[in-house]
């Protein structure tokens, strides 16, 4: 191997992270440069204010950072986080009313956000190539021959309480987040600054901590561990909460995140308008649940959500020694839940060609880049076709007034039909789930016969009058806990068929 000594990390989240477990393979030394002191256990920092916000970690993130770190997940169960099965363990409220609960292909590991980090960091800890310098502020980027065909990134500055610091490197990956300043010191050194894609379909998140009651004071239709209340589609009057994503997020330590989003409309931040709006959501469950519950913290709210892919891949020339992962290159709605599993997925992609190739020239970063842009590509394209069908939404990837009402006219009503025909067709319920854990694109659905077949043949059935697991439980009721799995052709107590490994 050739310049293969010291690789640098920049940012030391979950981006961060799971590139340094890979590098370790690869370099004698890695050394990630992160801004905040690392708390020891599983507590908000500075630096990720957006882990007061619930996190899903999609089956294809789960796989890629097991991977990266063997036993991550098993590590991750044995620190609070649940194993459940969504469809079995959830209440989801859909457009017509609570789907019916029952077995499923997907798994899911529950746990707050800072705890995944701590678990990461835990395995990080465990690698002796790896050393995290806390409390090191990266300030910016030596290189040489910017915006040439040989133009390459050598090191880094970076600054800590005890003064200002250089590490040079082999290879530096940038894994500083939405904000990162990577472009910014590459074109004061001579880079073209790669083409942004935008578009900010004004998401806001608003949160709050809360303690579950204990098990013997829930009443008996609290089977359920997570909520889940769509946004209706119904077009008559309605309180705003009624266009709410609201979730009901159960975490580690008996604890749940109650967190109410939206596309475009204003949420509230204070205690006293969050716990009315708790109340207007429209499955009543929900209200009731959260206020059975202890709070334990203040209202968090957050506008940082917009979609933004920074195209390094469309650059004549991509600067040599440098790959950006996380949300510094990608970062999306987090309604779609892809930040960490896409960020897993491009380190992955990274410790694939470092395997496979000698040298870190040229060629090594324009393939790099290519891959990870073909990665990429998955969870943009979700992203954009619920977000572009926003008449507020800015960024350079709005579209047509004529597209948005289509988007907007069949997006939704699509989802509500994929969701029942899942409640009898196994093929039409794994499709959709691989493609929402990001292990089949969009793309690939939609050009799968048998996955339309399935929602047509659906329809017809429901129109014949010949369904047999019903649907659309009343939202003012509790969500019913019979187990429908025997009737939708499936082994009751099945909670097998789990995605992961699939
Ligand atoms: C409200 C919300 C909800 C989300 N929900 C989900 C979800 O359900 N599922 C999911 O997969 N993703 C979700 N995401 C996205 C997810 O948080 C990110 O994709 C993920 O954290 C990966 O980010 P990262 O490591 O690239 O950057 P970040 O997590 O933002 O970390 C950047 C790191 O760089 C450090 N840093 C910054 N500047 C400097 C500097 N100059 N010097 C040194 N260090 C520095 C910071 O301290 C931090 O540690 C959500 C995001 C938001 C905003």
């Amino acid at each position: 191997m050739v310049g293969r000594e010291t690789a640098v990390v920049l940012g030391g989240s979950v981006a961060g992270l799971c590139a340094a477990g890979v590098l370790a393979r690869h370099f004698d030394t890695v050394i990630v440069l992160e801004r905040d002191e690392l708390p020891p256990d599983a507590r908000h920092r500075r630096g990720v204010p957006q882990s007061k916000h619930p996190h899903f970690l999609l089956n294809s993130g789960r796989r890629a950072i097991g991977e990266i770190f063997p036993g991550f997940e098993e590590a991750l169960i044995g620190a609070g986080g649940m194993h459940l099965m969504p469809s079995m363990d959830a209440a989801y409220c859909e457009n017509d009313g609570w789907a019916p609960r029952k077995s499923g292909s997907m798994t899911m590991v529950y746990s707050s956000r800072v705890l995944i980090e701590r678990v990461l960091r835990d395995k990080v800890r465990e690698v002796p190539a790896i050393e995290i310098r806390e409390g090191a502020t990266v300030t910016g980027l030596r290189s040489h021959g910017g915006g040439t065909a040989r133009g390459r990134v050598e090191g880094v500055e970076f600054r800590t309480a005890d003064g200002d610091g250089y590490l040079a490197a082999d290879l530096v990956v940038d894994a500083l987040g939405r904000g990162s300043s990577v472009v910014d010191w590459l074109s004061a050194a001579g880079w073209a600054a790669p083409p942004e894609k935008t578009l900010d379909a004004k998401v806001t998140y608003t949160s709050r901590w809360y303690d579950l009651p204990p098990t013997g004071e829930r009443p008996a239709s609290w089977w359920w561990r997570h909520l889940v209340v769509t946004p209706t589609q119904d077009t008559g009057d309605h309180p705003a909460e009624h266009e709410f994503l609201s979730n009901f997020f159960p975490i580690e330590g008996d604890r749940a995140i109650v967190c109410m989003g939206s596309w475009g409309i204003e949420m509230p931040r204070k205690v006293d308008a969050f716990e009315a709006a708790v109340d207007r959501v429209r499955a009543t469950t929900f209200g009731r649940a959260t206020r059975a519950c202890t709070p334990t913290s203040e209202v968090h709210l957050t506008r940082s959500t917009g979609n933004k892919w920074r195209r390094f891949d469309l650059l004549d020339v991509p600067p040599i020694g440098l790959v950006c992962v996380g949300d510094s290159i990608c970062a999306f709605n987090p309604f779609y839940a892809q930040g960490m599993s896409s960020a897993a997925r491009s380190a992955l992609i990274l410790g694939e060609m470092l395997r496979g190739r000698d040298a870190l020239d040229a060629a090594f970063f324009r393939e790099f880049l290519g891959r990870q842009k073909k990665a990429l590509d998955v969870p943009w394209m979700l992203a954009m076709a619920r977000d572009q069908a926003y008449d507020f939404a800015t960024g350079t990837e709005v579209v047509a007034a004529w597209r948005r009402r289509l988007a907007g006219r069949l997006s939704w009503p699509i989802f509500n039909a994929i969701n029942a025909a899942s409640r009898e067709d196994a093929y039409v319920e794994r499709t959709f789930a691989e493609v929402f854990n990001l292990d089949r694109s969009l793309r690939e659905m939609a050009a799968d016969p048998r996955f339309w077949f399935g929602i047509a043949r659906y329809k017809l059935r429901r129109r014949l009058g010949r369904t047999v697991v019903p649907g659309g439980f009343d939202d003012r009721e509790d969500p019913p806990g019979t187990d429908y799995t025997q009737l939708a052709g499936g082994t009751s107590g099945d909670r097998g068929g789990d995605l992961v490994g699939a």
